[in-house]
């Protein structure tokens, strides 16, 4: 590692888009104290490259971008370019007070809050799936063929997710063309969404080494499935037991689960402006696309908003530890910090007021008729990002978990994006969102 490599001080911004300023390494002692300069403003940007003409934010005010030295990140360089060095930051006042909006500190309280009622720790991982963005014909979805097609990226792309602290536990073709998926380990606390942060970025680069453009776009093409982010949670107890499982329930899922799972179904709509907030996010989300096709927690099955994972008996594995809540509603338009961070507070909502255990169910959601639905507890998700931003502002307590600046320069952002894809169908829309994804 040469003294003159950068290293880039970065944050992931309100449109999932990470973005900084580097130094060189040789510098980077020097400032992990005081950071960097950032700008208020730059909350402003749209992942579309404007700036949102709502915005609370003027010409004025200076912050800094605060490395965590926990989350540095270094994949080697290829041939002419260099190594890809980043630390994830806070972004904090010039005095080192958190700043109010803040994607980070906006988790960081949420967990806090958590802890501080109810002593629960939140462990998660953020399942990811990608395109390949290729013109040749796709291998069939699944096969070997495909994944094999995926060399050198895939084995390339595995070491450099170790390299990078990620975990990664599998590589595999997925269902859509030229689409792949990386589960990686679960970590505690802020460390889950960091390491959301860590893979989307370290497969850009690793395709770009190659030549490919890998796209974690919500849905490259409206007549098929899309590439989700499967979010999924598991909560330990002070002592770091299981505090999801008890063998003597329905799923195996403690009350406290179940409460924690209600709240999140309770809140899903306004939810769903912080966890699939693309103009393109929606029709991911249609039912039968193995998605979230509405709104119901279920006991092994992809339709659902909350699904809970099997538990594997085979081998020696130990069932607690396996048990988690698996909300499949998000995508990489979504920040992972706010997505996270809104998760764990409805679900400490439904604690707080013990939500008495919703439905599981059993069928497939798509084909319930109206009084079944009801029955069964099951909604429906926003039919497009205008509709999730109007059940966000309706929902005060969502909306009360944003500081008003936060809210105001989201919604800024988010309307920037539904005016200037008000007029193109959805198909270019999609395309529009591959590149930037
Ligand atoms: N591609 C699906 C989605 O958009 C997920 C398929 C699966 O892995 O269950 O969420
Ligand atoms: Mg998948």
């Amino acid at each position: 590692m040469s003294a003159s490599e950068l290293v880039a001080l970065v944050s992931c911004d309100l449109g999932a888009i990470v973005r900084g300023r580097s130094l060189p390494s040789a510098e980077l002692g020097d400032r992990l104290a005081s950071g960097v300069g950032w700008v208020p403003a730059n909350h402003s940007l749209t992942p579309l490259g404007s700036l949102a003409e709502e915005s609370p934010f003027g010409s004025t005010g200076d912050l800094r971008l605060l490395p965590d030295i926990d989350t540095r990140v270094r994949v080697r360089g290829d041939g002419e370019a260099g190594a890809l060095q980043l630390l994830l930051c806070d972004i904090v006042e010039t005095d080192g007070r958190p700043w109010a909006c803040c994607p980070r500190q906006f988790l960081r309280e949420a967990l806090a809050e958590l802890r501080g009622e109810f002593g629960l720790r939140v462990v998660s991982s953020f399942e990811h799936e990608f395109q390949l963005l290729r013109e040749e014909p796709p291998a069939l979805p699944f096969s070997l063929e495909a994944q094999r097609r995926a060399e050198p990226f895939a084995t390339r792309v595995m070491a450099a997710l170790s390299e990078a602290g990620a975990e990664p536990e599998r590589f595999f073709a997925e269902f859509a063309p030229h689409q792949y998926e990386i589960p990686v380990s679960a970590a505690e606390g802020l460390a889950g969404a960091d390491r959301s942060v860590v893979v989307r970025e370290v497969v850009r680069e690793v395709a770009r080494q190659h030549g490919l453009h890998a796209s974690f776009v919500p849905l490259l093409d409206p007549a098929g499935p899309g590439n989700g982010v499967h979010i999924h949670i598991a909560l330990l107890d002070t002592a770091g037991r299981p505090a999801l499982y008890d063998a003597g329930q329905p799923a195996h899922m403690s009350q406290l689960g179940m409460s924690f799972a209600a709240g999140v179904l309770q809140h899903a709509p306004a939810l769903s402006a912080l966890t699939a907030p693309s103009p393109v996010s929606a029709p991911r989300l249609l039912p039968h696309h193995w998605s979230a096709g509405a709104v119901c927690l279920a006991d092994r099955n992809r339709e659902a908003l909350l699904r809970i994972p099997p538990l594997v008996e085979l081998g020696a594995s130990e069932l607690a530890g396996q048990l988690r809540l698996e909300y499949r509603g998000a995508d990489a338009s979504a920040n992972p910090y706010l997505a996270l961070g809104a998760i764990v507070r409805a679900g400490l909502e439904g604690v707080r007021a013990g939500l008495p255990a919703p439905p599981i169910l059993e069928r497939d959601p798509g084909e319930l008729n109206e009084d079944e639905r009801a029955r069964f507890g099951v909604g429906a998700l926003p039919t497009s990002l205008a509709n999730a931003l109007h059940a966000l502002a309706q929902d005060e307590t969502v909306r009360g978990w944003l500081d008003p600046v936060l809210y105001d320069a989201y919604v800024g952002i988010k309307h920037a994006e539904l005016q200037a894809t008000a007029q193109i169908e959805l198909g270019e829309a999609c395309r529009r969102y591959a590149a930037i994804y």
